[in-house]
């Protein structure tokens, strides 16, 4: 009997079918040849018959060469920090794509000369905030407290509450941040309460400014009090309100959340905010305040370590000035629409013998902002053995287990994406 590995194809001729030629093209040849060498390995080790090499290469295919993998956002949280944050609207996605080539992102066309580096993102920002008396934009939030604490106060104090000393996540902490700058943070007050006098008493000669910093993921309740910014305004050094959330105005879903408008109005000299979270667009951390000072935190040298790149830029650009993005989509749908979309999901998935039930739900804003606010929502309840399938399945849907029940929640998909999360339902049943 002859070797059956000797029928196994090689490596050229695999590489040759055409939808496998076509394929590394789009994802280049050195990815796909990986994958022929290992479908030929599985051949010899007797796991997949020689015939079958083609097909397993062609079953392995990624869709694109980065690792990074869609994801439909079922969990209900809306601003969901480990699954990206916001998601781009069609408009920002469109901007990317065109933004990724070579373009006029520093150039003018019209003179063929230079040009002010993200001109119409500022534009656009500077438009949406017309209080701020001018804005600018770094790589995130984050960035944008280091280039205030390098700019505003080297060598000097930042006087911050003790309730504000914010942890970010994943061990990161803006005390540090802050103290990284060789800034000394001046605590005053306690954890729940301080008042404009402990703020007074501890301005000086050596302050910086102060720091007001929203507790955007954890609250204070009970015996407690704050110093508004307001308040804090007329202690004759300039402040600096960390909003986080980035609301550019009041949002009428959520009171408690502080916004840049109203910030500025109350007196802050520079507001900062992430362009991630409750804004629905790109990484990115805002500064919006008083022109001479934002003009200084523009031209300090280490503002050029944390620019932003033309992809950001023209997100950012379109999340302002084109429909409304995924986020706001989310925050605004009403509950008896998501109802409605829960109730039809099931009753698709129970017609082909899924055991579905449409049920009520609570979604959250997440790490973007407004704890302790509930969103009404409506959900898709499958058996719990669902939730890992549906996590590995193609595209990968995240939903959450409670008491045995594998729940999508409705607020955080997109009503276009229903169909899709149908499917991917079915094919794990
Ligand atoms: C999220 C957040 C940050 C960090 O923002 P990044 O854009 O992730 O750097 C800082 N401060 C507050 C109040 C926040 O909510």
């Amino acid at each position: 009997m002859a070797d059956p590995r000797r029928a196994i194809p090689r490596t050229d001729a695999v590489l040759g079918e055409p939808r496998i030629a076509k394929a590394a093209e789009t994802l280049g040849r050195d990815l796909v040849k990986t994958l022929v060498v290992a479908a030929q390995g599985r051949a010899r080790a007797g796991e997949i018959e020689a015939a079958a090499v083609v097909d397993d290469v062609l079953a392995r295919l990624p869709a694109t060469v980065a690792s990074l993998r869609p994801v439909l956002n079922a969990t209900g949280v809306v601003v969901h920090t480990n699954l990206g944050r916001a998601p781009l609207s069609p408009a920002a996605l469109d901007a990317v794509v065109a933004a990724g080539g070579t373009t006029d992102v520093e150039f003018d066309l019209d003179t063929g000369e230079r040009a002010k580096r993200g001109r119409g993102a500022l534009a656009a920002l500077a438009a949406a905030v017309p209080a701020a008396g001018a804005v600018h934009v770094v790589n995130n939030n984050a960035a944008a407290l280091l280039l205030c604490a390098l700019t505003l106060a080297p060598d000097r104090e930042i006087v911050v509450s003790r309730g504000e000393l914010v942890e970010i996540g994943d061990g990161f902490r803006i005390p540090d941040l802050l103290a990284a700058t060789g800034a000394r943070l001046r605590e005053v007050g306690t954890t729940n309460r301080t008042s404009a006098r402990d703020y007074a008493a501890a301005i000086g000669p050596d302050t910086g400014f102060v720091l007001k910093v929203h507790p955007s993921n954890y609250r204070v309740t009970g015996f407690t009090a704050e110093a508004g910014l307001a308040e804090l305004a007329g202690l004759g050094v300039p402040v600096v309100a960390d909003v986080g959330s980035g609301l550019l105005g009041p949002h009428p879903m959520l009171p408690d959340e502080p916004d840049v408008a109203t910030a500025l109005a109350e007196g802050a000299a520079v507001v900062t905010a992430s362009g991630d979270k409750l804004l629905g667009g790109p990484q990115a951390g805002l500064l919006f305040g008083d022109a001479t000072l934002v003009e200084r935190l523009r031209r300090h040298p280490a503002a050029r370590a944390l620019r932003v790149d033309k992809l950001t830029l023209a997100a950012l650009e379109a999340t302002l000035r084109g429909p409304r993005p995924p986020v706001a989509e989310a925050l605004a749908a009403d509950v008896r629409d998501l109802e409605m979309r829960a109730e039809a999901l099931a009753a698709s998935l129970r017609s082909t013998g899924v055991e579905a039930e449409a049920v009520s739900s609570t979604a959250v804003v997440g790490g973007g902002g407004a704890p302790g606010v509930d969103l009404p929502s409506a959900a898709v309840a499958l058996p719990a053995r669902y939730a890992v399938a549906l996590r590995l399945g193609e595209p990968a849907v995240v939903g959450r287990v409670v008491r045995d029940r594998c729940l999508l929640d409705l607020r955080t998909v997109r009503p276009a994406d229903d169909a899709t999360l149908r499917e991917a339902v079915r094919r794990c049943g």
